[in-house]
């Protein structure tokens, strides 16, 4: 009996087999899978509708298929799938599952240490309860840069007549920003749920509740399942906070995930927070045309900057029109009759009021730990109660149990949720590995970008650190001018006495990328005399992280 391809996704009629799941003499029941098919949409896995024993595979890993494909032979016969009813309700079919590792929360910390980890050979499976990707890829990193794109190419087209070229009725659908925004992450998504299956690593849908540290259950109308773990890797992430203040429910008073989704550009737009997140959606939606203000309770916005760089960057939200109050406190947003937000708040004393059509709350992020009981599963929390507690292996109080990205609290990054991962994974599989927070860059997408990396020349002097600093402006580099984008610096500080290469900071033009030549020095303990020799390719913008080598011996050219 032949078992042929019947469909694959909405109206798509061909497709690229991925991962085949079963070989010649396997026997096969209803529900099993029996491959995977790379659609231009998505990732779809082939369900059996057929129980026997496999004859023949006549398809290959990588082999173009269409609807009406024979893609085996087999010994058996086509089964009528039966569903369980309960009152009207499907039940799911109770499946109970043993593995190394279990790995709760498929964000870019989870579902990167599921797949190091199986490529490791361990057993894992994994849990999401709602999108692949986490945050960082549904409501934060993706997202936002592709907002990002968006409000650069609006600037851009809007000043192109500085670059010879003519523009006429330039408008903005923001809805076909979104939209692209959507399809950009749709298709990360497909790519990690494909990375899964490839690397053979059991994705399970649903939340899951935690019973014993062996015995994690998700259950819903699709999945009953009991998974008993060796490893048990928490990694729930985060999500975002209001502040407690009246008003804050309003209709209109938005996190940065629903920002994201927006049907209509706000004229005016109020951003409660000036931190990264904060600052990022400010200079996007400043430059999409909104009047953005911004109000701070700290002294500053971007607390973690140097103060060099903060002037800066003060300077580019002067010029967007982007209104800043510090020592701002906010006290309560209402709703006029106009149906705007009025949100008042407190300055240095004086009540004062700002009127937009949207406000933003970008106030900080919570680790997700608030429905278990971790007292009962002895996982003590961090001093504060607001994250779990892990020593530099990513291992929580418990043995066998790790906890990697925002819910530890240590450092809400993408990229050091990932390294935590990669971490823990060595650790379970004896390689011992430590977690350094010393040499993380991180970067603020605002206009111009802003990266750091390593020490900055505030903690040198805090530490009484004896440094050399260069400094090289991006309006002396050629590729940044040909760009129309010579705002900016970049940095290098070196140990004075030892010369080597402690750390840098750019603000610029692509400073997002180039801050990784810095990373890079940091890491290998650089000489500054040595890394200076290296040839930097002209014309570059990385040529200003060369000068700044140059520039801490005085030996820039270019200054
Ligand atoms: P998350 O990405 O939060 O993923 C955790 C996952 O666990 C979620 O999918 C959640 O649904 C799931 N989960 C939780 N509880 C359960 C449960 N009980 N059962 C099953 N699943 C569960 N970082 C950067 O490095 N660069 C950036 O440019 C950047 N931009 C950002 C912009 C915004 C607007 C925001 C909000 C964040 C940004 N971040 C950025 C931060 C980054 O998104 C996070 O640091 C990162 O996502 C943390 O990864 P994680 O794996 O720890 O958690």
């Amino acid at each position: 009996m032949d078992i042929k391809l019947t469909k694959i996704t909405g109206h798509e009629t061909k497709g690229k087999v991925g991962s085949i799941n079963v070989k010649k003499d396997d026997s096969i029941k209803v529900g099993d899978t029996l491959l995977t098919i790379e659609s231009s949409k998505a990732s779809v896995e082939v369900e059996s509708e057929y129980e026997g024993t496999i004859n023949e595979v006549l398809i290959e890993e990588g082999q173009e298929i269409s609807i009406g494909t024979v893609m085996f032979k087999i010994d058996g016969k086509k089964q009528e799938k039966k569903a369980a009813y309960k009152f009207g309700l499907a039940v799911a079919k109770k499946e109970k599952l043993e593995v190394d590792l279990l790995v709760i929360g498929a964000g870019p910390g989870g579902y990167a240490a599921a797949i190091k980890a199986s490529k490791e050979g361990l057993k894992t499976a994994i849990i999401e309860k709602e999108e692949l990707g986490g945050t960082c890829l549904n409501h934060g990193c993706i997202p936002t840069k592709s907002f990002v794109k968006s409000a650069n190419m609006y600037n851009d087209i809007i000043n192109s007549e500085l670059y010879g070229i003519k523009t006429e009725n330039t408008s903005i659908s923001i809805s076909t920003i979104v939209n692209r925004k959507n399809n950009i992450v749709n298709t990360l998504k497909s790519g990690i749920e494909y990375l899964l299956k490839t690397n053979n690593v059991k994705l399970v849908k649903g939340e899951a509740n935690i019973e014993s540290l062996d015995c994690i259950k998700v259950k819903n109308d699709k999945v009953d399942i009991e998974i008993n773990p060796k490893y048990l890797m928490l990694a729930m992430g985060s999500e975002a906070v209001k502040l407690n203040i009246p008003g804050t429910n309003l209709e209109g008073v938005l996190t940065s995930k629903e920002i994201l989704n927006i049907e209509t550009l706000p004229k005016t737009l109020t951003i409660i927070g000036g931190g990264v997140i904060g600052m990022e959606f400010a200079f996007i939606f400043a430059s999409l045309g909104s009047k953005v203000t911004i109000i701070e309770y700290m002294d500053e916005i971007l607390t973690a900057l140097d103060d060099d760089i903060l002037q800066e960057i003060k300077k580019c939200c002067e010029e967007k029109g982007i209104d800043v109050y510090t020592n701002a406190k906010a006290e309560e947003i209402i709703k006029d009759e106009n149906g705007n937000l009025i949100t008042k708040f407190k300055q240095q004393n004086n009540e004062k009021y700002v009127t937009s059509e949207k406000v933003l709350m970008s106030v900080g992020r919570r680790a997700n730990i608030q429905n278990q009981d971790w007292d009962k599963l002895k996982i003590k929390l961090t001093e504060r109660k607001n994250a779990i507690q892990v020593n530099d292996k990513m291992e929580t109080s418990v043995k066998n149990v790790y906890a990697i990205g925002d819910v530890n609290g240590k450092v809400q990054l993408a990229h050091v949720a990932t390294h935590q991962g990669m971490v823990a994974v060595d650790n379970m599989v004896n390689k011992e590995s430590i977690m350094y927070y010393d040499n993380i860059p991180s970067v603020v997408f605002t206009m111009p970008e802003i990266a750091m990396t390593g020490m900055s020349e505030t903690m040198a002097k805090k530490n009484n650190i004896p440094i050399k600093i260069g400094k090289i402006p991006f309006s002396s580099n050629g590729k940044a001018l040909t760009e129309g984008k010579g705002k900016g610096f970049a940095k290098i500080i070196i140990d004075k006495n030892s010369n080597q290469v402690l750390g840098g900071a750019v603000i610029g033009p692509h400073a997002s990328d180039i801050i990784a030549v810095i990373t890079n020095l940091v890491e290998i303990k650089a000489n500054v005399e040595e890394a200076a020799e290296t040839i930097y390719a002209h014309p570059t913008t990385s040529e200003v992280i060369h000068e700044s080598l140059l520039d801490t011996m005085g030996k820039a050219i270019h200054v």
